[in-house]
């Protein structure tokens, strides 16, 4: 496949942009403490976040009520849909810079580490 149509390809089966959200969505069970309720012995409470870690450590969690879970799902999917692309589209583009780079053969043959075209120096 040409490069041309590879990136085609990955551009075409992007996510909108728009839709990005940064993080994970987790489930975290938890202990609600009431007395009497199951979740003192049997199965906790599922409860939903979204983690988000930020620049110096810090993690932020947001709790999603179940009617924003696929929301956040998709978004987190977005996000990580689109910096894959990111990276496949870099790669492409890399191994077409090193293509471009190639110096003609005949340059290539004499290796002398200098630039071809600086006139050399009498004495
Ligand atoms: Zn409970």
């Amino acid at each position: 496949m040409s490069r041309e149509l590879e990136r085609r390809r990955i551009l075409a089966k992007l996510p909108p942009l728009e839709a990005v959200l940064r993080g994970s969505v987790i489930v975290r069970v938890l202990r609600c403490g009431k007395p009497g309720c199951h979740c003192a012995e049997g199965e906790g409470h599922p409860a939903t976040y979204l983690s988000v870690t930020h620049a110096g450590g810090r993690t932020e969690q947001i709790s999603l009520p179940a009617e924003l879970v696929p929301l956040a799902r998709r978004g987190v999917g977005a996000y990580r849909a689109w910096w894959a692309a990111v990276e496949k589209l870099s790669a492409l583009n890399r191994d077409q810079l090193r293509a471009q780079r190639r110096p003609p053969a005949a340059l290539r043959r004499r290796s002398t580490g200098r630039s071809p075209r600086r006139p050399r120096r009498p004495g």
